[in-house]
């Protein structure tokens, strides 16, 4: 991995790229998209409301800045993905660099990883109700899937994990396409057939490691996926798929695995999580719903049949249930959002999990609904109700 430097007296390419990039992990966008066309070079950002221009250069800025990125991205016209490190006093970066070809002309997805030298733990990631669930689910061996879609904060929650059940006893073997921050007690390994280290050299090697628990950054594929289950019959695997639903993960697993029985029969614990933009908490409010406003909620939800439940599950405190709004102020540049709050849903595995994929698709759901231990409705409302999500949020979820 090569490292960019922010060198003032470069060319006016690297200037440029300096620019786009320090811009880019300034406003935290999550994502730079660079689309190349005959007139003209378009940076977008993925920002908290979607992709937005930020920038529009002459065309002939293109040539040179693809270059230069693909230089430090290590990308050549065979290989289209790569990535590269940004260092910052108060972080990293990794940049994830993939090229497309499209009809316009070239462009360059940037997927940008902040990589906080304070990494956040578990406790941060899910509220602590969640946390109790996920840890007592893990027994010694089994399978551990973390889905959700791209960008939805998989990988952080994945290492929170590892490093809560690191100990000096366990024997903890990672593999992964990326370099995280390093975890005591955790052999990391990365992929990266560049240097002739490819997924089946890594999973040939796993066997004579004598691992406890692994860590698989990926097994959305085939081969992956048959050690992960051969794996997960007496040690705890922990592994990532992107997917836009728990029910789509569990359907593609099952097609992916050498074997579906094997698969459900091994799986443990499934973790769908999704990012939402979060209420900016210097402007929000405390409001009373307007009886409007209260009707069309009942319309989406059963408010006092959730609410118990979450109460219940100790997501939220008996006391006092308001709902938020914004007004906008300097701190969220009066967007009335700020930053990002995850929400999960928390599908345990077990017997009756058994023969679910040859169920018809409303059966399918049905035991999903069953075997859902906490709901991405009950998150929503709970993150509602704390103030970070506002109603109208919650109503698209619902
Ligand atoms: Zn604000």
């Amino acid at each position: 991995m090569k490292t960019a430097i922010s060198d003032h007296n470069q060319p006016i390419i690297a200037r440029s790229l300096t620019k786009i990039l320090g811009y880019a992990l300034q406003l935290q966008a999550s994502a730079i998209h660079l689309q190349s066309t005959a007139n003209k070079l378009e940076v977008r950002y993925r920002l908290d409301n979607g992709l937005q221009t930020v920038l529009v250069l002459s065309a002939a800025y293109g040539p040179g800045l693809f270059k230069k990125i693909s230089n430090l991205a290590g990308l050549t016209p065979e290989i289209h993905e790569g990535q590269f490190k940004i260092h910052r006093p108060s972080y990293n970066a990794v940049l994830r660099a993939l090229w497309v070809p499209t009809a316009e002309g070239p462009k360059i997805v940037l997927e940008i990883e902040r990589q906080n030298k304070v990494q956040p733990e578990l406790t941060e990631l899910l509220p602590t109700a969640l946390e109790k669930t996920v840890l007592t689910a893990l027994r010694p061996s089994g399978l551990l899937v973390i889905t959700g879609p791209t960008n939805s904060g998989k990988m952080t929650l994945a290492q929170a994990i590892l490093r809560r059940l690191a100990k000096p006893n366990l024997n903890i073997v990672s593999l992964s396409e990326m370099a995280q921050a390093p975890i005591a007690g955790v052999n990391q390994s990365i992929i990266d057939p560049r240097r002739g280290y490819d997924w089946p050299q890594a999973l040939h090697s796993l066997g004579r490691q004598d691992a406890d628990l692994i860590f698989l950054s990926r097994c959305d594929r085939p081969e992956i996926l048959r050690q992960a289950l051969l794996s997960s019959t007496n040690k705890l695997i922990i592994t990532i798929l992107p997917s836009p639903s728990a029910t789509d993960a569990l359907r593609l697993l099952t097609s992916l695995a050498p074997e579906a029985k094997l698969l459900l029969a091994q799986l443990k614990l499934l973790i769908y999580q999704q990012l939402e933009p979060r209420q900016c908490p210097r402007c929000r409010q405390a409001v009373e719903l307007t009886a409007v406003e209260r009707l069309a909620m009942e319309k989406k939800l059963n408010f006092d049949q959730v609410l118990k439940k979450i109460v219940r599950d100790g997501l939220i405190g008996e006391v006092e249930h308001n709902f938020y709004k914004t007004t906008g102020c300097a701190n969220c540049q009066h967007s009335g959002y700020n930053g990002k709050i995850s929400l999960q849903q928390i599908l345990l595995g077990g017997p009756a999990l058994a023969d679910w994929h040859l169920l018809s698709s409303s059966e399918q759901n049905k035991v999903i609904k069953k075997q859902t231990a906490h709901g991405l409705l009950e998150s929503a409302l709970a993150q509602t109700l704390l103030g970070n999500l506002s109603l109208e949020q919650l109503l698209k979820l619902a």
